[in-house]
């Protein structure tokens, strides 16, 4: 009867989902029918503006043509406006002084937070909890929507397998598997249940596809993906977002397969468009149209046009492409006006779906600018999201957490840092600020005592996304202080890493070890003090062998939002049990990148025994810290792994369980990670692949039995054939918490 029930209520809800849908398209349908082809064209295109628009001040001619064109229905959408006065002004321009008064959309990059900053993306997936993911998007869609904003650039989930890259910060890790269950959460968070409810915004699955493939880890650069990794590792986080209902995707500036992704009919058309059935619109990256020329693909913006309209790339970012070109190229025959058409209807749909052909003004709500009503609510989940992001990746002579009655040197310029916990994506916090690690270590009744020395000074905290960090290559005014702070301190807690701006777009790097006299500074303070507690504070994976071993714990704690002090300060001090784990592989040197868990074999074996081996002869081939890896306060011990059959047909579920115990002295949390390889199949498939994890949390002394439950539909792969499907054969799995290890078992797929 539960069952009927329960399909009842499904049919209902997709009955009601059908009747929506109508509904929108015949609303669609009216508006267009009253549409010239040039107010058509108006919206595919995308301008960035603010105060300038809407100050008193005199405008440039350039103000003062976006504001016509706004008026005359040549813009459909802007990005960039922020703030409720500004919004509603320039929507009322389009509202009520443009023909047809379609509303225009208002986006921003809202990545990881927009007062309330919580943890950089990467940070945030180290809680392995897509929930808490769901929870931080749905807060910064809220902060956001009271701003005007009613569509955000998020969330990115270009898979990374190079720390060089800046932009790693930003994405969910280098796993499809878990980038998928938290890129489709924020989507679900920034959405919301209902679009059109003005606490939430549009969210936008970026960037289709493969940026996060650049070669050399460069930004911007071309990327040599496989047709295997590209179905097997690129595309999965995307469809889930398209599977988890998300509104708009972004494309690309990189090549793929030589075509810019923004030109690619194949990606956009074929695979998102038509294959994953999804219904929203297509908007280009930052002019990613205009530097198809650049690219050498196109001749001029005319024809640079012509190929991403073609390709399906609905909305023109800042690229001034459509706008002077897109009616010429339908007169002359050259775009079929069907695919205009398809384009208007899309970005139609979404603002309709949004709510704002019934109150344009929706996301312009006065009181709700400002209001504090949700601020302790944010400021409890930005600690919460920022305790549960910290990695402990390294607790030798169990350092951590600090007892009380120890004198604690705290160290390191990153330690005193108001400004570098936020991270980049956060220039709507600006006017406020983290608390400092240093600020951190003063709350509270710890019964430490803490003594703060700078040490040298890393970087010129007078920095900003536009200027290059400074760092200091030569001046050791500090160290003196530093090192007298060390010797007398039980404890020394040595913040290190990387300041905001050296990770995030434009942010690539040849040498992620630390710059900046801070390996001096290690050295120096560990030659006086061997308790060496670092304290990472970074948007990618740092090169750590020059600390690796000689630190006595190392503690990753990222760029981990407003709250980073408070909830580094509750790690130290035991308050909380980290419970973080590594969603991107630690490498030994940058030599190793790109470095991931799920490689493939080679015909060669690895390890020392013999030159002709697959390997490095100056280091090993494995990560420093794998992912996955994180360890607790207390002690987890997996066993009694069980499988519910050794054989399973297409149509059937494998169960299969192992108990955790937490064998310490304190409570915690332990993420259970399953993985599974595919020993035979048609192409190479990784030797470890991650198909389930769970976080449990348990009493100190506690057990409790954890199950997953794998059917051939989650052993699927891209075939060489171009089919996802599985392939019967032996399957060998591995239940454990990491990347590394893990109780074994087999079965068989018939
Ligand atoms: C970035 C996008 C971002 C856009 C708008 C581009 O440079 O690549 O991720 O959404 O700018 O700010």
């Amino acid at each position: 009867l539960y069952g009927l029930i329960l399909m009842l209520l499904l049919s209902c809800a997709e009955h009601q989902h059908e009747v929506e849908s109508v509904n929108i398209e015949a609303r669609v349908d009216s508006v267009f029918q009253l549409m010239t082809l040039q107010e058509k064209i108006g919206q595919l295109i995308q301008f960035s503006g603010n105060e300038e628009l809407t100050g008193p001040d005199s405008k440039t001619p350039n103000e003062l043509e976006l504001i016509n064109k706004i008026k005359a229905g040549n813009v459909g959408a802007m990005l960039n406006v922020v703030g409720v006065a500004n919004v509603r002004e320039i929507q009322r321009m389009a509202v009520e002084e443009s023909r047809l008064g379609i509303p225009l959309l208002f986006g921003y990059d809202v990545i990881h937070g927009f007062k309330t900053m919580f943890p950089i993306p990467l940070g945030e997936t180290a809680s392995w909890e897509p929930e808490l993911a769901k929870a931080t998007a749905a807060m910064a869609a809220y902060e956001a929507a009271a701003s005007g904003i009613n569509w955000t650039f998020a969330p990115m989930v270009d898979i990374s397998r190079d720390a060089r890259w800046g932009r790693v910060m930003e994405g969910a890790g280098e796993d499809p598997f878990l980038s998928g269950a938290f890129s489709a959460a924020r989507v679900r968070g920034f959405q919301g249940e209902d679009l059109a409810d003005p606490l939430t915004v549009a969210a936008c699955a970026k960037h289709f596809a493969g940026y996060g493939y650049a070669e050399g880890g460069r930004d911007y650069n071309t990327t040599e993906i496989n047709t295997s990794t590209l179905h097997n590792v690129v595309l999965p986080p995307f469809k889930a977002c398209v599977d988890a209902g998300v509104a708009t995707v972004m494309n690309a500036f990189n090549l793929v397969d030589g075509i810019p992704a923004t030109a690619h009919a194949g990606l956009q058309r074929e695979v998102l468009k038509k294959q994953w059935g999804f219904e929203g619109f297509v908007v280009s990256d930052w002019n990613s149209i205009g530097e198809m020329v650049a690219h050498g693909v196109a001749e001029n913006k005319k024809h640079a046009a012509l190929l991403a309209m073609t390709a399906g790339s609905d909305m023109d970012m800042e690229g001034d492409c459509y706008a002077p070109h897109m009616l010429e190229l339908v007169q002359e025959g050259k775009i079929n006006v069907a695919e205009v058409e398809d384009a208007v209807r899309r970005i139609l749909r979404v603002k309709f779906r949004l709510g704002l052909f019934d109150d344009p003004y929706l996301y312009c709500v006065e009181e709700r600018e400002g209001n504090p009503a949700m601020q302790q609510q944010a400021e409890a989940l930005a600690l919460k999201a920022a305790q549960k992001s910290i990695v402990l990746l390294k607790n030798e002579k169990q350092l951590l957490p600090l007892k009380p009655g120890q004198k604690v040197g705290l160290i390191g310029q990153l330690a005193d840092d108001k400004d570098t916990p936020l991270g980049s994506w956060s220039a709507h916090a600006v006017e406020q600020s983290a608390v400092s690690l240093y600020e951190g270590l003063q709350q509270g009744d710890h019964q430490l005592s803490v003594r703060y020395a700078r040490g040298p000074q890393v970087f010129d905290q007078n920095t900003s996304f536009f200027k290059p960090v400074i760092f200091n290559q030569d001046n050791p005014v500090g160290m003196e202080a530093a090192i007298e702070v060390a010797r007398q301190s039980d404890v020394v807690v040595l913040a290190m890493g990387e300041s905001r701006f050296q990770s995030g777009e434009a942010r690539s790097q040849m040498d992620i070890g630390f710059k900046g006299l801070q390996l001096e500074l290690f050295e120096a303070v560990r030659r006086v003090n061997p308790n060496v507690v670092v304290v990472l504070m970074n948007g990618r994976p740092l090169d750590l062998s020059a600390i690796a071993d000689k630190a006595a714990a190392i503690l990753e704690c990222w760029h981990l939002g407003s709250k980073s002090g408070t909830a580094i300060a509750s790690v130290l001090t035991g308050e909380f049990n980290p419970g973080g784990k590594l969603p991107i592989s630690f490498p030994r040197s940058v030599g190793q990148v790109p470095i991931y868990y799920a490689r493939t074999n080679t015909g060669r074996p690895t390890g020392n025994e013999s030159v002709l081996f697959s390997q490095y002869i100056d280091g090993r081939n494995d990560a420093l810290y794998p992912f996955g890896h994180g360890l607790s306060y207390t002690s987890f011990q997996l066993d009694a792994l069980e499988l519910s059959q050794s054989e399973i047909n297409a149509q059937e579920q494998i169960k299969i369980s192992v108990n955790v115990t937490n064998t310490g002295a304190v409570a915690g949390t332990e993420v259970v990670q399953l993985y599974i390889q595919d020993v035979v199949a048609s192409s190479a498939r990784p030797v470890k692949e991650l198909k389930g994890f769970k976080k449990v949390w348990l009493e100190a002394g506690a057990a409790q039995q954890v199950t997953f439950e794998i059917d051939a539909q989650a052993l699927a792969f891209y075939t060489p054939e171009g089919l996802w499907k599985s392939e019967p054969g032996v399957f060998r799995l591995w239940v454990g918490n990491s990347a590394v290890g893990g109780l074994e078992g087999q079965f068989k797929l018939i």
